[in-house]
């Protein structure tokens, strides 16, 4: 790159992640191009991920939440960012924008030699009745209003149980309020499955949030809402939190190419249909491993940001897929998932290979080890990792980012096995969760047959054989419908009452069960290790039993 091939002027649309990633990593690569951000909200570079935290008092101070000024960027970077200022059209033949400041109304126009446009995504209001009475968190005004009523109001419902609906309901129960969350779906945190899922719904119900799955709501009225079921939820304040839709009216209206994924559509190079235009963050097409997606993430829109402005410099850049790695907090618990989980790849038609584990977060004889409910999908001809998600009170982050790493450097899930990971008994263990994936994933390449906890009811209504190899007090406090008690270090005299018999083994998380299954499988027993033991069973089937239990009590 030469100063030489710097575009004279860069307008960027939108000031806050991608936008002024651009900017500044512009900046750093070329003194004398004239930059201009222009961003319709008050502030710029705010730190939208921390909103609910302020909400909740966590973050205690508004200003920790405000990165940058614009009159520190002019300082620092030389950067001119116009606040409360609009862009509304964009002539690509002249190469202007035209702009209107929000607060005077005064409008003008600015050229451009390249644009880039990082307008991020709006939050969804359906078309309800009485939505304009909602609240959402999207910027610091938005923020500013929900606190404002937050000081009187005493009860709130938060619809959507999402990221954003999550850490709302979360930090207003901080605040002391009561909370119902109302979400559409069958769970809560869609990009998880729905055994994994439950156990958000246990966390939320014994920090006393009502949660109501499977639940739409029909209107908002000035005492809560009213859902489709009929029943009336009472609420002195409301909060939607049921998505995003990405900023496309300036590309749409310039006729930039909107692409299959419904975002902008760019290149490796984040350039849009318009070779003068650039586009990233939650409004651009991201790059997957099969076709374009939508990921509205902040990791993501910065590193698309710094690839952009290297791009319009001449730099040579990449664009490796991008898998959603994410992860959420709530009273406690986190959860966490990257590519993609069963469900999608169900829809797809996509075959896979699935494993649950709960292994310990670190050493179990070294205090307040905590159990993790981790899930690896894996494609089975290639071995190559499609998804993953882990849910646990300690340790989530560093698994989900390890895998990860493994997914995007195209390691085999076998390959888990091998990754030197640190460990002390504070931290992990000798044998990390990670690698314990990758050994019950080589199981299953030698052979294992496995089902999955779905499948148990169907194979017995077949005439399958359900074996508890835990001990009898595990089994005491709580069993399979049908199982039969066969303790695994008993199984071997038991032999005789097996054969000819069809059999399911499971203890608590599937690894005695391994054992019991290798036993009979030599004795020449037809047998399936429950996958996830009866932990797995029994997360999927509190999951599912809860939903016939609200069905039939409406
Ligand atoms: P933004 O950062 O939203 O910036 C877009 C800006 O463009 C906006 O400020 C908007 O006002 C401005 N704009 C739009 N149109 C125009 C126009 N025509 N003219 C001028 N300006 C315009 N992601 C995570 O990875 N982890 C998290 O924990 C996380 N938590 C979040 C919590 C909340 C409450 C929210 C709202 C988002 C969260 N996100 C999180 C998502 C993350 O913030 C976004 O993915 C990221 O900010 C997207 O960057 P962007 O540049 O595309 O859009």
């Amino acid at each position: 790159m030469s100063e030489t091939s710097a575009p004279e002027k860069v307008v960027i649309v939108g000031g806050v992640a991608g936008g002024m990633s651009t900017a500044t990593r512009l900046r750093r690569l070329s003194e004398s191009t004239q930059i201009t951000v222009f961003e319709r909200g008050g502030e710029v570079s705010f730190a939208n991920c921390g909103l609910p935290y302020h909400v909740g008092g966590v973050i205690p101070h508004r200003s920790s939440l405000v990165l940058q000024t614009p009159g520190a960027l002019k300082n620092r970077f030389n950067i001119d960012v116009h606040v409360r200022t609009e862009v509304t059209s964009i002539d690509r033949e002249s190469k202007t924008v035209s702009v209107r400041e929000t607060e005077t109304g005064h409008e003008y126009t600015a050229a451009y030699d390249v644009l880039v446009l990082s307008p991020g995504s709006s939050p969804i209001k359906p078309p309800l009745p009485g939505v304009e009475k909602s609240y959402v968190l999207w910027n610091l005004d938005d923020m500013d209003r929900m606190m404002e009523r937050a000081e009187t109001a005493q009860s709130a419902v938060v619809v959507g149980g999402g990221f954003i609906g999550l850490e709302v309901a979360e930090n207003l129960v901080h605040r002391g309020m009561s909370v119902t969350l109302v979400e559409a779906l069958p769970q809560l945190m869609p990009l998880l499955d729905v055994e994994m899922a439950w156990l958000l719904v246990e966390r939320a119900e014994v920090n006393g949030v009502q949660v109501r799955l499977s639940e739409k709501v029909d209107e908002v009225t000035d005492n809560g809402v009213t859902l489709a079921s009929g029943d009336a939820i009472d609420a002195d304040m409301v909060v939607m939190a049921v998505g995003a839709k990405p900023n496309l009216e300036l590309a749409r209206d310039a006729g930039l190419e909107i692409g299959p994924a419904g975002g902008i559509a760019v290149d490796d190079n984040h350039r849009s249909s318009d070779p003068h235009i650039w586009a990233v963050g939650d409004a651009a097409e991201k790059k997957r491993d099969s076709g374009a997606g939508m990921i509205p993430l902040a990791g993501l829109a910065n590193r698309h940001g710094r690839y952009a402005a290297d791009a319009i410099m001449g730099i040579p850049t990449r664009n490796t897929p991008a898998h959603g790695t994410s992860i959420v907090g709530f009273f406690g618990v986190a959860a966490a998932s990257t590519g993609y989980n069963e469900r999608v790849l169900r829809e797809q038609g996509r075959a896979m290979r699935i494993i649950h584990a709960h292994p310990i977060d670190h050493a179990g004889y070294y205090p307040d080890a905590a159990q993790l409910a981790m899930k690896l999908i894996v494609d089975p001809d290639t071995d190559l990792i499609l998804g993953a998600q882990v849910v646990g009170d300690d340790g989530v982050d560093k698994r989900i980012d390890v895998i990860a790493t493994a997914m995007q450097a195209g390691m085999t899930a076998t390959d888990l096995i091998d990754l030197e990971l640190a460990y002390a008994p504070q931290f992990g263990s000798a044998k990390d969760p990670v690698n314990m994936l990758g050994y019950i994933n080589d199981n299953r390449v030698a052979g294992q047959q496995t089902l999955q906890w779905h499948e148990v009811a169907d194979h017995q209504a077949e005439g399958w054989r359900v074996l508890d190899v835990r001990t009898p007090f595990e089994n005491s406090r709580g069993q399979i419908p049908g199982a039969e008690l066969y303790e695994l270090d008993t199984i071997r005299e038991r032999l005789d009452e097996l054969r000819g018999s069809k059999v399911i083994v499971h203890c608590r998380v599937g690894q005695r069960s391994h054992t019991a299954a290798s036993i009979l499988r030599q004795e020449g027993i037809e047998v399936k290790n429950l996958d996830g033991g009866y932990l797995t069973w029994q997360l999927g089937t509190r999951a599912t039993e809860h939903l016939t239990q609200e069905a039939s009590s409406r």
